[in-house]
């Protein structure tokens, strides 16, 4: 008995699959390992890579405010100048 990936489209035999979905009749899950496990190590990449930079912004959260200060009255004062050559 196969089983179609609902990832790669590709007719598997059910050992292809692992077991865990409740939800569909044969137990099993809808994309096969290869995909599946592609899967999981795309989601834990991305989980990582967010809290990889979360973390970074609380570490460095003064240093990010002052850029943005700094760079608030950088453009602010640009503006002004801009107003005053303009006739
Ligand atoms: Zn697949």
């Amino acid at each position: 008995m196969t089983k179609q990936c609902t990832k790669c489209g590709q007719d598997k035999p059910l050992e292809e699959f692992y077991r865990g979905s409740t939800r569909s009749f044969d137990g099993r899950r809808g994309a096969c390992r290869v995909c599946d496990s592609e899967l999981q190590r795309v989601r834990r990449k991305s989980e990582k890579y967010r809290a990889t930079k979360q973390r970074y912004r609380e570490a460095h959260i003064q240093e990010i405010r002052e850029y943005d200060r700094v760079a608030a009255r950088w453009r602010k004062s640009r503006e002004a100048q801009r107003e005053q050559v303009v006739p």
